[in-house]
């Protein structure tokens, strides 16, 4: 069992206050690795590692050719370990092995599409009322926090790292104290190709105080996170100390919208897959289902049929479609929210406990869950419960169905199934979401900008998006006039 440190300043190092945590699969319990417990104190080496590297280190003046070149050797090192990387990112929250493969060729993609990107990064010229030369210059922000959630570990880890390093930046990472062990490993691919000292950090530790200095500290000029919007709602006001730049990608509680002319087949799919894959711990899940009452009964019926076919186990096993929660306190959580759905009226419909062969109850398993007759108001409709629950809410007409979609504080994402190509740009026109999937769910590209609207967020990860958050704007004007300005 292997005891992780800290990657900071190019380096190795245990926490200052002394303290480990340990990691268990959640898949059963067994502790499979331990790693620092760090406190404010690392927080702020690795701060002041990166403030260095970022003011008088190599980074700055490292071409963009180059740092392209450095994202490309990164993503090379994660294939060269995919299989290794996508076991232990099972192993430690509990995904199937497919999905977490999956994951881990997304994030080498991630590292090679921005390393592409390094290159292309420029500013304009405009013409202006005046006898100047007036451009603009694209530059990196400085020194970066990223703080990531536990359900796409070294993913989350790509999309912040990448294009924050394609832009010049220096960044200090703190994974989820749950699951840091695929962002640790990433650490010494950072070491095996000699990144630069400071320019990428790595610290573990809880949110409460490493997570916290990170942002509260003046001498970070930008925070991107990803996670919950209570906690989101923190980092702003944390952000607030020396107004740094902030991105955020917090949670959502997406519709998907399946019109009466949809292939039936393939929403019945589409609505399994947009519920469940990784557990329902998903940020875009579609686990609000708004249903056209015509096809209820066919729709429901038909998802039943397939709720077998969803295996639960252990991710590294065979066949397996749904892994473990990842800790039993989020069992509970989503334990409560099914107990809740039950005293708001809704029909469970299947699901709703624990599964019953024994060889799983060392791990923290949830039966995949639909409840029927949901009603908006109903909090198993409002909250996001971030596990395998469905509910399932009927409509009658385009226009209810385009008002319950966003009757919601969230904007992340939205469903719409239909063979009819001009209701679905109309539906999609007006649902207030940042990604709108037609006739799909969750396929995410790289090249492709993601982020919320309304409490989803604000800013977009990923495509050209995704760097332009990483970057100041500065404008140059330079007077082609000789003469004094002659103003006194
Ligand atoms: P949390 O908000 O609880 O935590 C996210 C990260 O923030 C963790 O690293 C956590 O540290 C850290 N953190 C917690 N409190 C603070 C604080 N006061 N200051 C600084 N950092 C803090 O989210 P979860 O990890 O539970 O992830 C689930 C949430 O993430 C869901 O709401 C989901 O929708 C959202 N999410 C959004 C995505 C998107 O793209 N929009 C993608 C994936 C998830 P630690 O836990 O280690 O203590």
């Amino acid at each position: 069992m292997k005891t992780y440190e800290n990657y900071i300043d190019g380096k190795w190092q245990s926490s200052r206050g002394g303290k480990l945590r340990e990691i268990h699969d959640p898949g059963n319990g067994e502790l499979i690795a331990k790693v620092q417990e760090s406190n404010r104190q690392d927080v702020v080496a690795a701060i002041q590692a990166a403030r260095k590297a970022f003011d008088s280190g190599p980074w700055r003046k490292t071409s963009a050719l180059d740092r392209g070149k450095i994202l490309f050797k990164i993503a090379e090192g994660i294939r060269a370990q995919a299989r290794k990387l996508a076991e232990l990112e099972v192993r430690n929250c509990g995904k199937p092995l497919a999905e977490a493969e999956f994951d881990i060729a997304d994030a080498a993609n991630c590292f090679e599409f921005y390393g592409g990107l390094a290159t292309k990064i420029h500013g304009e010229t405009m013409q202006v009322p005046a006898n100047s030369l007036s451009f603009v210059v694209r530059e990196p922000i400085g020194v970066c926090g990223q703080i990531i959630p536990w359900n796409y570990p070294l993913l989350m880890a790509a999309w912040k790292l990448a294009p924050a390093l394609a832009a010049g930046n220096c960044c200090i990472l703190k994974p989820s104290e749950m699951t840091p062990l695929t962002a640790l490993e990433l650490a010494d691919i950072f070491r095996q190709i000699e990144l630069p000292a400071g320019v990428a950090n790595i610290v573990t530790g809880p949110g409460a105080g490493a997570g916290e200095e990170l942002t509260t500290n003046t001498l970070v000029d930008k925070i991107a996170f990803t996670g919950g919007t209570v906690t989101g709602r923190k980092i702003m006001t944390g952000a607030a100390a020396n107004i740094k730049k902030i991105s955020l990608e917090l949670g959502g509680k997406n519709p998907n919208v399946v019109f009466a002319d949809a292939d039936l087949a393939a929403s019945i799919d589409g609505a399994l897959f947009g519920a469940f894959a990784n557990q329902g711990e998903v940020c875009s899940a579609g686990s609000r289902l708004l249903v056209e009452k015509s096809i209820h009964k066919q729709l429901v019926e038909g998802m039943l049929a397939k709720i077998p076919k969803i295996k639960l186990g252990h991710g590294l096993s065979p066949g397996v479609k749904m892994g473990p929660l990842i800790s039993a306190t989020h069992r509970d959580k989503v334990e409560s929210y099914i107990k809740l759905g039950l005293s708001e009226g809704a029909k469970l419909l299947c699901g709703g406990k624990r599964p019953e062969p024994s060889d799983l109850s060392t791990g923290y398993f949830v039966e995949p869950t639909i409840f029927d007759n949901v009603t908006p108001n109903m909090r198993i409709s409002r909250e996001e419960i971030f596990g395998p629950v469905l509910t399932v809410t009927t409509f009658s007409s385009e226009e209810e169905a385009v008002k319950l979609a966003n009757d919601t504080d969230y904007g992340l994402a939205a469903g719409i199934w239909t063979q009819n190509v001009q209701k679905a740009v109309r539906v999609a026109q007006q649902v207030r979401a940042g990604i709108v999937w037609v006739n799909t769910y969750h396929p995410t590209f790289n090249e492709m900008p993601w982020g919320g609207y309304k409490q989803s967020g604000i800013g977009r990860e990923l495509g050209l998006y995704g760097v332009d958050e990483y970057l100041e704007t500065k404008q140059v004007n330079i007077n082609l006039d000789e003469a004094p300005i002659g103003w006194y």
